[in-house]
């Protein structure tokens, strides 16, 4: 199956739908997970056309994980979470629903379960103030 130009992050990274930006730079763009599985769950994901872990080029693969790696204790602090859970899936088979390459953070708190994934939508506003928590977190940065 080839990269398919329509998949629903290509039309969030070419502003054809709205999302809840926290960070971009020359080859990332991250924002929040529309249906969170915990509070400031956050997606992370290149600019470069991609699928998944089996035909991203190494070199973009770097640059993705920099800004996963650069993003995690951010959302943490941001979040006053305990811990960050970072997932990334490959194929159907795996979980994998969005064909454009991404990484979770996924804040943890001990005790607190995970909400299942992808199926409550969150309401815009929490989304809009878990954004700006983490907008401000990375400006203080
Ligand atoms: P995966 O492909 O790794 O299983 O997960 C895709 C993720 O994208 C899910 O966690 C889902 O909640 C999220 N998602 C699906 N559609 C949208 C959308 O339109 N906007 C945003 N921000 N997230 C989405």
């Amino acid at each position: 199956m080839a990269y398919d130009d329509d998949n629903i992050f290509a039309k969030i990274l070419r502003g054809e739908l709205p999302c809840q930006k926290v960070y971009e730079d020359d080859h990332s763009f991250a924002f929040l997970d529309i249906m969170p599985r915990a509070d400031g769950h956050t997606l992370v994901i290149p600019k470069a056309k991609a699928q998944n872990m089996f035909d991203i080029a190494p070199g973009d693969l770097g640059h993705l994980i920099a800004c996963v790696h650069k993003l995690a204790p951010i959302v943490r602090d941001a979040m006053g979470a305990e811990g960050i859970l970072i997932q990334q899936f490959n194929e159907a088979a795996a979980g994998q629903m969005v064909f454009h390459i991404h990484f979770h953070i996924v804040p943890r708190w001990a005790g607190e379960q995970l909400r299942p994934p992808a199926q409550t939508m969150e309401d815009d506003d929490v989304l809009a103030a878990h954004g700006e928590k983490i907008r401000a977190q990375i400006a203080s940065a």
